[in-house]
């Protein structure tokens, strides 16, 4: 029986923030790698890996449902986004072992590959319009279908004005949708800093057929809000990325309170809870369309998910050719899935087809990074 060996975390700093590695080794020499989602926190999801840690060593690393339901619910206090991140990075790199234990893909285990390639969309910012429209012209002209924009022009002073930052996002959307037609799909994240009342008016202000889908413009604790939101606009939702389990994600599948499923694989548990997610959103005719914010195991995870689930849009992609944020550094991972052209080929080898140079991750300590700690013009705290 291979049994785990050792599970540890490696806090590393990577381009413009942190990851969380688990390096999940058994008694036979053989290692899988995987990545936790909590970006910014990552110190106490470190912590509790070490908790689980001292439970499945001596484990059957092959027993990958069992251990799940093991690490979820052996303890009182169930859940949480510490937690299943700290889950979802175990499950991950369990996956990865495995993948090289038999010499196949991830996606083989998970069914098969019902995709070549995984379609991805890019993002773009810019508190200028015409250096937005520049930048979208970019990854246009590279053959994205489908492309992303944030609002802000918060950064400078880490002032976050609802009214001011929105009437500059239908600006853009509207000249967006002016420049390049009715073929791109084009999205917006709002980053859930917004009330029902803000996103409404938003919505309300956006001609028909501006915007294709509005992530998550509120925080989604309250999936009565969303509810609410539902039935004041008609522009498709996409939310999910702060889920940590199905039962965050099943009101928003059942009630149709999300129109993509923004599933983070890193947040989310990994694998096991991600495909029992997928499933169930097609049952719904919902298509996936992961968060893919992190590094190459983040992306490797996704891209193996992507390949095996029927309902899928386009993936998140942080590579495109307007963000340099450094989470791919090929140094630091000489072995990743490349983004190749507009999309993720789906690597035939075995695992997740990501290795990492452990003594150049070993050496980057993580500095302190904190999100910008935005307020509203009264000075008030809002949110990130
Ligand atoms: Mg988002």
């Amino acid at each position: 029986m291979p049994r785990i060996a050792s599970i540890e975390p490696l806090h590393a700093r990577v381009g413009i923030r942190n990851q969380l590695l688990v390096k999940v080794t058994t008694e036979d020499g053989l290692h899988g790698w995987g990545e936790s989602g909590l970006s910014c926190r990552e110190g106490a999801v470190a912590a509790a890996i070490e908790h689980f840690a001292a439970f499945l060593v001596g484990q059957d690393s092959r027993q990958i449902g069992r251990i799940w339901q093991e690490t979820y619910r052996s303890q009182y206090f169930e859940g949480g986004r510490v937690l299943t991140a700290a889950m979802s990075a175990i499950d991950i790199a369990l996956y990865d072992l495995l993948g090289k234990r038999l010499g196949v893909p991830v996606y083989q285990l998970l069914g098969g590959k019902q995709r070549d390639e995984v379609p991805t969309f890019p993002s773009c910012q810019s508190t200028d319009l015409d250096d937005l429209l520049a930048k979208a012209g970019v990854l246009v002209d590279a053959g994205w279908d489908c492309l992303r924009i944030y609002t802000g022009d918060f950064a400078g002073d880490g002032v976050f004005d609802p009214r001011r930052n929105l009437n500059q996002a239908v600006k853009e959307l509207i000249a967006l949708r002016e420049a390049f037609g009715p073929e791109l799909c084009l999205g917006i994240d709002l980053h859930h800093r917004l009330s029902i009342a803000e996103t409404a008016d938003f919505c309300n202000r956006l001609p028909p057929g501006t915007l294709d889908f509005l992530e998550e413009p509120i925080r989604c604790q309250t999936p009565q809000a969303y509810r609410t939101l539902r039935a004041m606009t008609t522009i498709p939702f996409a939310v999910g990325e702060e889920f940590a389990s199905k039962w965050d994600a099943a009101p928003y599948i059942e009630e149709g309170l999300t129109q993509y499923m923004r599933l983070d694989i890193c947040n989310i548990g990994g694998f096991t809870e991600a495909m029992k997610v997928a499933g169930w959103c097609e049952r719904h005719y919902i298509d996936l369309m992961p968060h893919n914010p992190l590094g190459p195991v983040c992306t490797a995870a996704t891209v193996h998910m992507a390949a095996a689930v029927p309902n899928f849009s386009w993936a998140e992609t942080r590579q495109g050719p307007t963000e340099t944020l450094g989470f791919h550094d090929p140094e630091l991972f000489p072995v990743q899935i490349p983004l190749d052209g507009i999309t993720y080929k789906v690597p035939d080898g075995p695992g997740l087809g990501v290795e990492v140079d452990e003594d150049r991750i070993r050496a980057s300590r993580p500095t302190h990074v904190e999100p910008p700690h935005l307020r509203r013009p009264d000075g008030a705290v809002t949110n990130w």
